[in-house]
C-alpha cells in the first residue's frame, strides 16, 4: 500500500509550516504568457495578458511575501494584477486573496458553488484556518461567481472555467490557450485532484454524503476530452512542475509541452481513487497520516535555532 503519491496527504510537515520561507521558490517562465510563481506546496499561475495579469490561486498568507518577490523577478509589477481566479474554497488556494486586493485592486474570481458554501458555512472556514497550516487566512466574497463554462477574458487571454467538483462541492478546472514561437498551446489544469476530502469523516465534517464519490469521479469522465498541450497542477508535485524546469534549465525547452500528458495524469488519478474507495475508514487514516513526500523535495530542513514554545501561534 502507497501513499497515493501525489494525491496523498498534501501538507507539508509541521516543522516546514512553522517556517513557511522554506517553501519559497524562484519563479519561472512556463509556456507563452504564462509562468509559474507558487511554493514547493502550492501552484499559484501568473498570465500576462497584455493588458494586466491574471493570476491564478493565491498561496496562503504566510506565503505572501515570497508570491510577491517573484512575481517581481520576473520582471512584472505585482499591482498590475488586474483578476485574482480561485480554483477552488480551500485556504492553501485563497489564503491570500484579500492582502493582494487590499494591494492591487484586483477583481476576483471563483466558481458560484463554492462562493456560496463560502458563504453559508463561515464556522466551516473559520475550523479550517485554525486546524490547518498557516494562520490568518482570511475568507473572501468573490467579486465574480462562476457558472459552469464562463470564460473569463482579459487582453488576450480567454480562460474557460469548468466545474469539476468532488474535491470542494464547487471546485473548477481552467483552460486557455497560449501562444509561442507562432505555435499555439492549449494550457489546462485539473481543479482539485485531492480525494482527501472524500474520506467518511471529512464528508460528514462539511455535512455531505457519500454522493460526493461518484461526483468527484464524474468529473475526471467530464474532462477527459480536454485538448491539452501543458498541463498544470494546483500543486506542483500534481504535473511535476519543478522536474520539468529542470529539465528546461537543461536545455529540454518544451519539457513542459506534452499533450499525451492529461489524460495519463487522469487516468492515474482514476487509479488512485479506485484504490482509495477500496480501503476501509481505519487504511484511509492510516495513509493520511503519512506526509507525502512530494511535498518535501529533497529539501533540507535546518535545525532550529531556539525552538518554538509548545503553544506558539503559527505563521
Ligand atoms: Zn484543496
Amino acid at each position: 500500500m502507497g501513499n497515493f503519491n501525489r494525491f496523498g496527504n498534501m501538507s507539508p510537515p509541521e516543522e516546514i509550516m512553522k517556517r513557511s520561507y522554506l517553501m519559497a521558490e524562484e519563479p519561472f517562465h512556463i509556456v507563452g504568457n504564462t509562468y509559474f510563481v507558487g511554493n514547493t506546496w502550492c501552484s499559484s499561475h501568473l498570465i500576462d495578458t497584455g493588458e494586466g495579469l491574471i493570476l491564478l490561486d493565491t498561496p496562503c498568507l504566510s506565503e505572501l511575501a515570497y508570491l510577491i518577490d517573484g512575481i517581481w523577478k520576473l520582471g512584472f509589477d505585482p499591482r498590475q494584477i488586474q483578476y485574482i481566479v480561485v480554483s477552488h474554497a480551500h485556504m492553501d488556494h485563497y489564503g491570500a486573496v484579500k492582502a493582494l486586493v487590499h494591494l492591487t485592486g484586483a477583481k476576483t474570481f471563483m466558481g458560484e458553488v463554492d462562493v456560496r458554501d463560502m458563504a453559508e458555512h463561515p464556522e466551516r472556514f473559520r475550523q479550517m484556518n485554525e486546524k490547518d497550516e498557516g494562520r490568518w487566512n482570511e475568507s473572501f466574497t468573490a467579486d465574480v461567481a462562476l457558472k459552469d463554462g464562463d470564460v473569463i477574458e482579459l487582453g488576450n487571454t480567454k480562460i474557460r472555467c469548468v466545474l469539476t467538483p468532488g474535491h470542494t462541492v464547487g471546485v473548477m478546472s481552467h483552460f486557455w490557450e497560449t501562444e509561442e514561437d507562432g505555435k499555439t498551446y492549449r494550457v489546462g489544469i485539473y481543479g482539485g485532484a485531492g480525494f482527501v476530502t472524500l474520506s467518511e469523516d471529512r464528508l460528514e465534517e462539511c455535512g455531505l454524503t457519500m454522493e460526493m464519490r461518484k461526483v468527484f469521479s464524474e468529473s475526471i469522465d467530464k474532462v477527459w476530452d480536454e485538448k491539452v498541450d501543458v498541463m498544470l497542477g494546483n500543486h506542483p508535485f500534481h504535473n511535476d512542475t519543478y522536474e520539468k524546469h529542470e529539465r528546461v534549465l537543461r536545455g529540454e525547452a518544451d519539457a513542459f509541452i506534452d499533450p499525451t500528458e492529461w489524460r495519463r495524469y487522469l487516468q492515474e488519478l482514476r487509479d488512485r481513487y479506485a484504490e482509495f474507495l477500496s480501503l476501509t475508514p481505519e487504511e484511509v487514516k492510516k495513509m493520511y497520516e503519512k506526509t507525502s513526500f512530494f511535498v518535501y523535495r529533497d529539501k533540507a530542513i535546518p535545525d532550529l535555532e531556539w525552538g518554538f514554545p509548545e503553544n506558539a501561534v503559527r505563521p
